[in-house]
């Protein structure tokens, strides 16, 4: 079968590779049919992903069929349809005797720590198998970025109607704002791209879009909520100046999400966190009943994908958009590759 492997940055391997394995008990054997490209694909691709190490099969955020099933294994069978949590957890330590499964001490993300699904055939364990009757390929393989954002807006438990401000309209933001929308939050986005936040208003029918390009961002929110300042701000993107200007935003007992990360330390004045009695949460990856949830929304119509997928390729092709899907300017939102 053929692997595109990443051998170092700038450069992928086209691989003819042995097919994998039977599935052990408790295992899947799946074909691997859309993957999406995300950020850390392209930090990876770039050579600016800290830690990351080479080569690697990228491919994290899948779509994909089940062709087989090892011995006690019921919650998939051969021709399913499936979204891959792409999350191997350890089940052991303190994190996942919790059910914080997604922030295991010993976590291996697929196509990240260990290699993931640029390539034919798979096996995975049955358990990260999230199947759905009714779901196209390209939404199973959206669930994934989906859950980071129903992840962010899950810790925070959003009520309905209060202010939730979203810094970052790349996916990841984008993500959060359909979530907390759906939880009925009134969302406001800021960025400093004009275009991503016209993307906002346009497909995801969000109210309020600053640009922080332009305007001062405390003023206009002050404005915007009435004097109140939003109760609940969403940081995603990865920007250490951006996060630690977040600490301004929140109203008085609001709370920061930090969804996006960055390598380095975050700072902030101990009494204007203090003052304000502000909680500041992490949030990573998803968790296996935000999977069933997001499969559960989309199926019922509540969260629309059709915006999401701007740019597309055969396995064979991909190797070489990956320099263009890099580039903001070219106004790729999500691409998708076609097994
Ligand atoms: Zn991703
Ligand atoms: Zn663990």
């Amino acid at each position: 079968m053929t692997t595109i492997r990443l051998e170092e940055p700038g450069r992928f391997a086209s691989l003819d590779s042995p097919p994998p394995a039977a599935p052990q008990p408790g295992e899947a054997l799946v074909r691997v049919r859309r993957i999406g490209v995300c950020g850390t694909d392209l930090h990876a691709f770039s050579g600016n992903q800290p830690f990351f190490s080479y080569p690697r099969v990228l491919g994290h955020e899948l779509g994909v069929e089940v062709l087989a099933v090892g011995a006690g294994v019921s919650r998939v069978k051969p021709g399913d349809r499936c979204s891959v949590e792409p999350y191997i957890n350890c089940r052991k330590c303190v994190a996942c005797r919790r059910g914080k499964t997604n922030c295991c001490a010993d976590l291996r993300v697929l196509g990240v720590h260990v290699d993931g699904g640029m390539c034919e055939q798979l096996v995975v364990p049955a358990r990260k198998l999230h199947p759905s009757a009714t779901l196209s390929l390209d939404q199973l393989a959206l669930v994934e970025t989906l859950g980071i954002g129903c992840h962010a807006v899950e810790r925070a438990r959003l009520e309905p109607g209060e202010f939730a401000l979203v810094i970052g309209a790349g996916p990841i933001g984008l993500a959060v704002m359909q979530f907390a929308a759906e939880r009925g939050a009134r969302v406001i986005a800021l960025d400093v791209n004009a275009a991503r936040l016209e993307f906002c208003r346009r497909h995801l029918g969000v109210p309020h879009a600053i640009d922080g390009a332009k305007d001062a961002a405390l003023d206009t929110l002050r404005r915007l909520t009435l004097g109140d300042l939003p109760t609940s701000v969403f940081d995603a993107t990865g920007s250490p100046g951006s996060m630690m200007e977040a600490f301004n935003f929140p109203a008085p007992g609001g709370q920061i999400v930090f969804v996006g990360l960055f390598q380095g330390d975050v700072t902030f004045n101990d009494p204007n966190f203090h003052r304000r009695e502000l909680t500041l949460m992490g949030s990573r990856n998803a968790q296996s009943a935000d999977f069933a949830r997001i499969i559960g929304l989309i199926e019922a119509g509540r969260i629309d994908t059709t915006p999401w997928i701007t740019h597309r390729a055969p396995l064979a092709g991909a190797a070489s958009r990956f320099p263009e899907w890099a580039r903001p300017e070219t106004g790729v939102i999500k691409a998708m590759v076609e097994v």
